[in-house]
């Protein structure tokens, strides 16, 4: 038992347990973190980041069997032949859909950080103090001057670049230069802000190094070379991830023990203590069971699969899952609404190039129900646009020579596309639960997700869909197309919910500092506790209450509240 016994545990190394580590392990706790997949090291594990398309043996492509076998995870547009051993496959983890829900994962060391997208946008005092203005949810026990110096210190740390706009609903925060918008954007901005006044698009905020500092070349991390081929891992460690940055920052402090190939089974309530002790663990690979033993635990297995370990925490103290006096473990998840998109033509700058793959569009902050309740809908989206030359490599029917060469070189129209980010409002009637009749291969209940749009989600789409339209065209596009992907929920990836925070231990299960309300060693901060889904990319906000709240654990443990 002593060799199993550790000060701290951390589930999950994606982007929310890298944050725990490293901030675990720099204040001095010896700290296990436990991941289900494989060991990816930093470039080492990388086998694709350099790789020509003719060097793959598909060009790139995902071939026929793999699509039909993997209809789910072939859904996400970041599922290539490059980065395919980084996502999992529909089949290797079942789960129940009671309705149609596209549960996108990353099981390996660094979990989701290394396939994100690297959007990262700060919440506003508007998203904290939204559920208790509109009557939905529950109040959040947080309002943005809680979460603001947590932000800072995880966007220094983790390279952000992004322009300082002074806008309330977006704020600004601790940025590295910022992208340039090219030539037609400029344009279809400025014209947008005459139209309209208050409606400033902005350039987007991102996790790339697009001029490096100390703190980050001490990372072994260097310059964003504009390739956007992020998902395959970066050779430069130019964008984020837990991999590239927070697991190499806990390892130096000699505190970390990283156990790849361990899947957390559930937590283990000790009757006679009443608290928990530690986890169940099963090995991937050998299927034998484990139990480490820990004085404070941080949940960070990723939104779902957190509600999924606690609603397997069982014992007779707490025969619905850990923590669950209330019932309301598992239940009002909630999403981004991502089903709008269009796309338009765009006249002139014909003359007019671009250089590089920038990893970030344009966007709108959210302008619907900011400041009260205004339209037939509650809540807004944000709206990002962006772009570029079509037919560029473009060859068209001149397949051979010199006529081949002079139209690959050749850059085709403007073209924009524009796409939504819409909030969801939780509903105790979106839930998860566990199966009682199927188990997966390590003997765990498999996940039953039961999460739908609803017609808030319809009127929301449609506004977007209208007012996109609007703002084009006061842009000078033309040939708008607008377009309802009726994409599933879960796609968006950014799943949510399920073990929120709030006040009160009859309404939610974390309080303000993501620590359990009944059993207080025991902390969620990914994902699962969030209250509400805001407008923003979610991932920044992860980090940043993952921060804050180990900073709170490891006081509490110093003043033996907990442990
Ligand atoms: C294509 C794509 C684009 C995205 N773009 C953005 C974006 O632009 N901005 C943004 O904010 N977010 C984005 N996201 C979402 C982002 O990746 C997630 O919000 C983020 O990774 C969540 O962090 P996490 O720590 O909760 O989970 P993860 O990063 O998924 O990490 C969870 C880890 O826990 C492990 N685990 C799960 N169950 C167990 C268990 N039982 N035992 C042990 N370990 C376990 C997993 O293997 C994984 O390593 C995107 C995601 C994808 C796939």
């Amino acid at each position: 038992m002593n060799s199993h016994q550790y000060d701290a545990i951390v589930v999950g190394s994606g982007i929310s347990g890298g944050w725990a580590a490293k901030e675990l392990c720099e204040k001095g706790l010896k700290t296990l973190v436990l991941e289900r997949g494989r060991q990816v090291e930093h470039l080492k594990d990388y086998s694709t980041m350099t790789a020509a398309p003719w060097e793959m043996p598909h060009r790139n492509q995902i071939p026929l069997e793999d699509k039909k076998a993997n209809p789910v995870v072939n859904r996400c547009y970041a599922y290539k032949e490059d980065t395919a051993h980084f996502f999992v496959k529909d089949q290797d983890h079942p789960y129940v859909q009671e309705k149609p829900f596209d549960w996108v994962r990353g099981y390996q060391v660094g979990g989701k950080s290394l396939i994100w997208a690297r959007q990262t946008q700060r919440w506003s005092k508007y998203d904290f103090e939204g559920p208790s203005r509109d009557g939905f949810a529950v109040d959040w026990p947080i309002r943005y001057e809680d979460i603001a110096p947590w932000y800072s210190y995880v966007e220094r740390f983790v390279g952000i670049s992004g322009s300082y706009e002074g806008l309330d609903t977006l704020p600004d925060g601790e940025f590295l230069p910022a992208w340039e918008m090219n030539c037609v954007e400029k344009e279809i901005q400025e014209r947008i802000l005459k139209a309209y006044g208050d409606r400033k698009f902005i350039i987007g905020r991102c996790a790339h190094l697009t001029q490096p500092k100390d703190v980050h070349l001490q990372q072994g991390r260097g310059q964003c070379m504009a390739r956007n081929q992020c998902y395959r891992g970066c050779p430069f460690g130019g964008y984020f991830s837990s991999n590239s940055s927070t697991i190499p920052a806990a390892a130096k402090t000699g505190n970390l023990t990283l156990r790849p190939d361990s899947v957390v089974h559930s937590l283990i309530w000790d009757e006679k203590k009443e608290k928990v002790t530690g986890v169940r663990v099963i090995d991937r690979v050998t299927k034998e069971a484990t139990e480490y033993f820990a004085k404070v635990i941080f949940l960070n297995a990723s939104a779902l699969n957190t509600n999924l370990i606690l609603l397997n925490s069982t014992s007779s103290r707490f025969p619905n899952g850990l923590g669950n006096d209330s019932g309301m473990l598992g239940k009002y998840i909630a999403f981004h609404n991502y089903r709008g998109s269009l796309s338009a033509g765009f006249e002139g700058f014909e003359d007019k190039y671009y250089f590089g793959r920038r990893p970030t569009a344009v966007m709108l902050p959210n302008f619907r129900n900011v400041h009260k309740q205004e339209m037939d809908f509650q809540r807004g989206y944000m709206s990002f646009y962006s772009a570029g030359r079509g037919g560029w490599g473009g060859t068209g029917d001149m397949n051979f020579g010199a006529d081949f060469k002079e139209a690959s070189a050749k850059p085709g129209p403007w073209h924009v596309f524009m796409m939504m980010q819409g909030e969801t409002i939780p509903k105790e009637s979106n839930f998860v639960s566990l199966s009682q009749d199927q188990k997966d291969e390590w003997g765990i209940p498999l996940l039953k997700v039961s999460v739908d749009y609803d017609e808030n989600d319809e009127l929301l789409l449609n506004d977007f869909l209208e007012q996109g339209e609007e703002m084009l065209s006061k842009a000078g596009c033309f040939n708008i197309r607008k377009t309802d992907s009726k994409q599933s929920p879960g796609l968006d990836i950014h799943e949510m919910g399920g073990v929120r925070m709030g006040r009160d231990p009859e309404t939610s299960l974390l309080n303000g500092f993501n620590q359990m309300h009944l059993a207080p060693n025991v902390f969620v901060s990914d994902g699962a506790c969030m209250t509400s889904t805001g407008t923003q990319n979610p991932s920044i906000t992860y980090m940043a209450l993952t921060a804050r709240a180990v900073d709170y654990a490891v006081a509490a443990l110093k003043r033996n509240e907990i442990g």
